[in-house]
């Protein structure tokens, strides 16, 4: 069955490369439960070949104008655009979410794209004249070398494209190591680039596990890495890269909680809650997992998100009916089905168990249906722990100090939320709350790409949020030239210069 299946290799130098390492691993349709291709892991010796790729491709591209490097990125645009329904269609394949998802995926990722494109704007340094007699000063950016990007299952085309257009805007190579579930999507994106003009070697694509990821964490020949996925990973990345003198930002996992007021429209609140919490099965890492019910918004709160519930449609991705689809493999759902019975020995009250469920014409596909736990305790597993798929918990407590100190006492702090009436508790709870994303009445606060992404504690190890202003502070170095044009030399100068 497997010799039957296509293979996908790597994107090196500007083309479609097979795998040599002899190792693969299949890719699924989750829909279907069925492996459709499989996907080469690159060993050790094919990971420094891709960086010797990249640092060949690196002198000419740093050395093109900025504004060149902006017009591979605006026809790259236009091509994503073009080409938005078959990127769409490879990612509701090999992941599972639904095709209306899959397209907003691909429009955020193009949005940073748009953002990229701006770049000799986004470069534009200081310059400080006259700092001393004769003396000026300036500071610019330039590229930190080869860029290595390694991403998650769940944003196949996103999250990527947070790294990636920004990276080769500022004058950098890339390395990206997408997840080995569902590699379609960044082959394919590589290929339009080298369309839109990219010179070989500036984005390549290298498919892989630990080995190829932990060669890039130590090779000399890498300047600067960014991750994002799960936390355990996120802090092996981090520590290994800083180690070995590179760059790292790496972004790690979420329990993001949504915090419901009294004041809150019940309806309302539950509504955005559907969205947010069963959305892409909840596979997302601003998904919200834990509503927190705020004196006696709880009883409301769950009636309301029961009759929200039992309205979820799950079918295949590509039903155009879908609200929710399959878990991205067999052995994630398995997982998920694990945190749902822990949370009932736990003794968390069952609201919603859609543990058995089944899709007719797709009884072998990875499915659940929505779960719902309430009189979740902070001390339960299920609160404390990242599930990753389609079940919400609500933990009650009794005001918003209460829920502040829910929220801040987590390890994790991606995203939150409130949802209210009082611009007061809003404000109160914006400024308190210890998370890198806020949203007021928003679900999901995902910030744009002109904005950076990133989460608090242990959402993200670094100092760098991604995208945006901190991207281009990510993928540059700062340079401070202070220069002078003596007229005449004065000699030696033994102590610290100032201005009188
Ligand atoms: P993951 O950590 O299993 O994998 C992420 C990447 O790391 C993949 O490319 C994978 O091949 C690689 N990897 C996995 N194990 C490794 C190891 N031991 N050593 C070296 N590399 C390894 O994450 P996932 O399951 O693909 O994605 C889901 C996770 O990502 C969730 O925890 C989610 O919260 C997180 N996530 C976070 C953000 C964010 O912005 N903070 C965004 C999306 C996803």
């Amino acid at each position: 069955m497997t010799g039957e299946l296509e293979q996908l290799g790597h994107y090196i130098g500007g083309q479609r490369v097979a795998g040599a390492s002899g190792r693969s691993a299949p890719v699924f349709n989750p829909a279907l439960g069925v492996a459709t291709t499989q996907v080469a892991l690159a060993s050790a010796h094919e990971t420094r070949s891709v960086i010797a790729a990249a640092r060949a491709a690196l002198p000419e591209w740093s050395d093109t104008p900025a504004l060149r490097r902006a017009r591979v990125l605006f026809r790259f645009r236009d091509l994503i655009d073009k080409n938005s329904e078959e990127i769409a269609g490879i990612l509701t394949r090999e992941h599972g979410k639904v095709l209306a998802d899959a397209r907003g995926e691909v429009t955020r990722g193009l949005e940073i794209v748009e953002f990229a494109c701006g770049i000799p704007q986004l470069l534009k340094g200081e310059y400080s004249d006259a700092v001393g007699r004769g003396i000026d000063s300036w500071s610019l950016r330039q590229p930190v070398g080869v860029c290595a990007g390694i991403t998650p299952f769940n944003f196949p085309a996103m999250v990527p494209m947070w790294m990636f257009p920004i990276a080769i805007a500022c004058g950098n190579t890339f390395i990206l190591k997408p997840s080995e579930k569902d590699p379609g999507c960044p082959l394919r994106l590589a290929e339009l680039l080298t369309e839109a003009g990219a010179p070989p070697g500036v984005l390549n694509v290298l498919n892989g596990d630990r080995e190829a990821v932990d060669t890039l964490l130590t090779d000399p020949g890498v300047n600067a890495i960014s991750f994002v996925g799960s936390t355990p990973v996120a802090e092996h990345v981090f520590r290994t890269g800083s180690n070995h003198g590179k760059r790292v930002q790496a972004l790690g996992g979420a329990k993001n909680h949504m915090v419901v007021m009294p004041d809150a429209d019940p309806a309302g609140a539950a509504h955005a809650l559907a969205g947010a919490a069963y959305g892409s099965a909840g596979e997302r890492c601003m998904a919200i997992s834990v509503a927190v019910a705020v004196g006696d918004a709880g009883d409301r709160l769950v009636e309301a998100l029961k009759t929200e519930l039992a309205a979820i449609r799950v079918l295949p991705g590509t039903a155009e009916d879908a609200d929710m689809g399959p878990l991205v493999t067999r052995e994630h759902l398995d997982r998920v089905l694990g945190y749902v019975a822990t949370g009932v020995q736990e003794g968390a009250k069952l609201v919603v168990d859609g543990r058995k469920m089944t899709v007719a014409g797709h009884e072998r596909g990875f499915f659940m249906g929505p779960v719902l736990f309430d009189e979740v305790t902070p001390s339960m597993r299920i609160y404390r722990e990242e599930i990753f798929g389609p079940v919400l918990v609500i933990v009650r407590v009794p005001d918003l100090d209460g829920a502040l100190e829910l929220v801040n006492g987590h390890e994790y702090g991606n995203g939150t939320a409130i949802f209210t009436r009082d611009g007061g508790a809003a404000r109160e709870f914006c400024r308190r709350v210890n998370a890198g994303m806020v949203g007021v009445n928003v679900p999901i606060p995902v910030p744009m790409a002109f904005h950076s992404f990133g989460g608090w504690k242990r959402s993200l190890f670094g100092p760098l949020h991604m995208h945006g202003p901190d991207g281009v502070r990510f993928y540059t170095r700062l340079k401070t030239v202070t220069a002078r044009w003596p007229t005449g030399s004065k000699g030696a100068e033994f102590t610290m210069p100032t201005m009188k």
